[in-house]
C-alpha cells in the first residue's frame, strides 16, 4: 500500500508546498521511501529512501519548481526496496510524463517477459509502476499525442486497463496537465479536490481525503471504478468512464490502512471503526465472558475500543503507550526484526492490567506476532484473564492487490479453530468480527450500498483472474525481498 498526491496549481504557482504537506498527511501509507517530481520547463525530481521529512530539505524545495507536481510515499510490496524503485517515475521522451501509483500489478512478470521482452524494452527497476508508465506512454506516442488531449488520455488509460491486471490507482502529470485514473474495479482509493484562491483554482488528486483537508482543498468527489480525469491547459476538469467493471473498494482500508479522519468513497473511516467496535462489543457480550476493561492496541484500534467499551459498559483504557518513533513493525524487513520491535514500540501501564480481566482489542491479527507479544506482556503485568478481540474477521488469504499481508502459510488463523488460535497466542479466549458484521458496519458509515473487495478474508478475488501461479509469484517476490 502506498500513498500519492498530484497537484495542478494556477499560473506561475509552485505546487511543491501542497505536495509536501500532502505527503506528510499520508506518511502512514508508507515510510519506506518518498519522492516528488514537478514540471517547469522540464521534469525535476527528488526521491529517496526514508520518511518524507528525511528525504526533502530546503534546497530541494528551491529546485522543485512549477505548478504541476506528483508525489509518492512507498510501502514496498513488489520490489526489493531499492532506491531505483522509488516513485514517481517519469519519461522525458517520447511523451513526457511523470507518474505515481498505489496498488499492485498482478501480471507484472508476464508483461515483463512478453510485452516488454518482445519490444526489447528493458525495465530499469523492479517497480510495477514502470509497466503502467510504459504502456501508457507507448499508447500516447502511437496516437501522436502532442499536445495531449482528453481523448488521448482516455485511450491510453484503456490500453493500460487492457494490458495491465491488478489494482492500481494512478496520478500523473505531463508538461501541460494532470491526469488520474482508478483501477477498473476501484479497489484502490483516489479522491479529487479543488481550492479557489485569488491567484486561481488549484486542483489535487490524492489517495486519501485528509490530504485535501490539510492544504485547504474541498473534496469534489472520489473517482469511480475505471474512471479517468484529465485537466489540460484550459484547466477544465474532464472525466471519462473508461472501464465498466463493478466497484469493489478494499475493505481493509477502513479496518487498518486509512487515517480515521479520512473519507473513502463517501464513507467516514472513523464512523466505520466506531461501528465495528460496537458490533464486536455485542459479539463479546454474547459469549458470556466478563471483563473489567477494554485496552485497544494503539493507534488503529483506539476508535473502535471506545465504542466496544461503551457497549459493554466498561472503561476503555490506555494500557499500552506507543513509541511512535520506532516505525511500523509490520514494515520491518523480516519477522525477527518485527518481533523485537513490537516490545520497543508498545510499553504497558501496569495499573491497567494488574488483577484485571482484560480485553485487548486490535484491528486485525495477521501472523499473530503482535498479539502473542502483547498477551505475554499483559500477563507479565499481572492480568488475570486475557481476551483477544479483533474487529476484523480472521485473515486467511494473501492480498494480491498491494497490501503486504502474508504468504498463505503464515496466517495464524489458517487451519485453526478460534480455540486453537487462542492457545497459539497464549490468550484465554479470542473473539473476531464476522464478515457480514464487518461489511454491514462499514456500509452504515457510508451510503449503505458499497460492495467491497474482501479477498483477504474469504479468498474471492474480484478481478476474477488470480491464479495460483500469480499468488506464488508475489510470494516469491516477497521472500526474495527478505520479508519472510
Ligand atoms: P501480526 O503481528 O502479524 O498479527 O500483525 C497484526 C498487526 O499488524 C496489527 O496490529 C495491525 O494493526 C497491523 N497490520 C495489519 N495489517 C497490516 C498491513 N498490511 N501492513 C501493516 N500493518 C498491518
Amino acid at each position: 500500500m502506498c500513498g500519492f498526491i498530484s497537484i495542478f496549481g494556477p499560473g506561475e504557482s509552485d505546487a511543491i508546498h501542497d505536495v509536501l504537506s500532502g505527503l506528510l498527511a499520508i506518511q502512514h501509507r508508507g515510510q519506506d521511501a518518498a519522492g516528488i517530481v514537478t514540471f517547469k520547463d522540464r521534469f525535476q525530481a527528488k526521491k529517496g529512501l526514508g520518511l518524507v521529512r528525511e528525504v526533502f530539505q530546503d534546497k530541494h524545495l528551491q529546485r522543485l519548481r512549477g505548478a504541476l507536481a506528483v508525489g509518492h510515499v512507498r510501502y514496498p510490496t513488489v520490489g526489493l526496496g531499492e532506491d531505483t524503485d522509488v516513485q514517481p517515475f517519469w519519461l522525458d521522451y517520447p511523451v513526457g510524463t511523470a507518474m505515481a501509483h498505489n496498488g499492485n500489478v498482478t501480471n507484472f512478470h508476464e508483461l515483463k517477459r512478453d510485452y516488454f521482452g518482445q519490444r526489447n524494452i528493458h525495465l530499469g527497476s523492479n517497480c510495477d509502476l514502470e509497466v503502467v508508465l510504459y504502456v501508457f506512454a507507448d499508447a500516447l506516442m502511437r496516437r501522436g499525442a502532442d499536445p495531449v488531449t482528453v481523448d488521448d488520455v482516455a485511450a491510453a488509460t484503456k490500453e493500460v486497463f487492457t494490458r495491465v491486471k491488478g489494482a492500481y490507482s494512478v496520478v500523473g502529470i505531463t508538461s501541460e496537465g494532470m491526469y488520474a485514473f482508478r483501477d477498473p474495479f476501484g479497489i484502490k482509493p483516489i479522491v479529487f479536490g479543488r481550492k479557489v484562491t485569488p491567484e486561481g483554482t488549484w486542483y489535487a488528486v490524492a489517495s486519501e481525503s485528509v490530504v485535501l483537508d490539510v492544504s485547504g482543498y474541498e473534496k469534489v468527489r472520489d473517482l469511480a471504478a475505471g474512471e479517468m480525469l484529465w485537466i489540460g491547459k484550459d484547466r477544465v476538469p474532464q472525466f471519462r468512464q473508461v472501464g465498466e467493471k463493478p466497484h469493489r473498494p478494499c475493505i481493509f482500508e477502513y479496518i487498518y490502512f486509512a487515517r480515521p479522519d479520512t473519507f473513502l468513497d463517501d464513507t467516514s473511516v472513523y464512523e466505520a471503526r466506531m461501528e465495528l467496535g460496537r458490533r464486536l462489543g455485542k459479539a463479546f457480550a454474547e459469549t458470556g465472558h466478563k471483563a473489567d476493561v477494554v485496552i485497544p492496541v494503539p493507534e488503529s484500534a483506539k476508535t473502535a475500543g471506545q465504542t466496544m467499551a461503551e457497549v459493554l459498559g466498561l472503561p476503555c483504557r490506555e494500557g499500552f503507550v506507543k513509541n511512535r518513533y520506532v516505525g511500523r513493525t509490520f514494515i520491518m524487513p523480516n519477522d525477527k526484526a518485527r518481533r523485537d520491535s513490537i516490545r520497543a514500540k508498545l510499553n504497558p501501564i501496569r495499573a491497567e492490567f494488574e488483577g484485571k480481566d482484560v480485553i485487548i482489542l486490535d484491528d486485525s491479527i495477521v501472523r499473530g506476532n503482535t498479539s502473542r507479544q502483547i498477551v505475554k506482556i499483559a500477563r507479565q503485568m499481572g492480568a488475570r484473564k486475557v481476551y483477544l478481540a479483533s474487529y476484523s474477521p480472521p485473515l486467511l488469504f494473501p492480498c494480491v492487490y498491494g497490501i503486504d499481508m502474508s504468504t498463505k502459510r503464515e496466517f495464524v488463523a489458517r487451519d485453526r479453530t478460534n480455540q486453537e488460535i487462542a492457545k497459539e497466542l497464549g490468550a484465554d479466549y479470542v473473539v473476531y468480527q464476522t464478515i457480514d458484521e464487518m461489511v454491514d458496519a462499514v456500509r452504515t458509515a457510508g451510503n449503505g450500498k458499497l460492495e467491497f473487495c474482501k479477498a483477504c478474508f474469504e479468498g474471492v478475488y474480484p478481478t476474477g483472474d488470480i491464479t495460483e501461479s500469480m499468488i506464488s509469484d508475489i510470494e516469491q517476490d516477497r521472500m526474495a525481498a527478505g520479508k519472510y
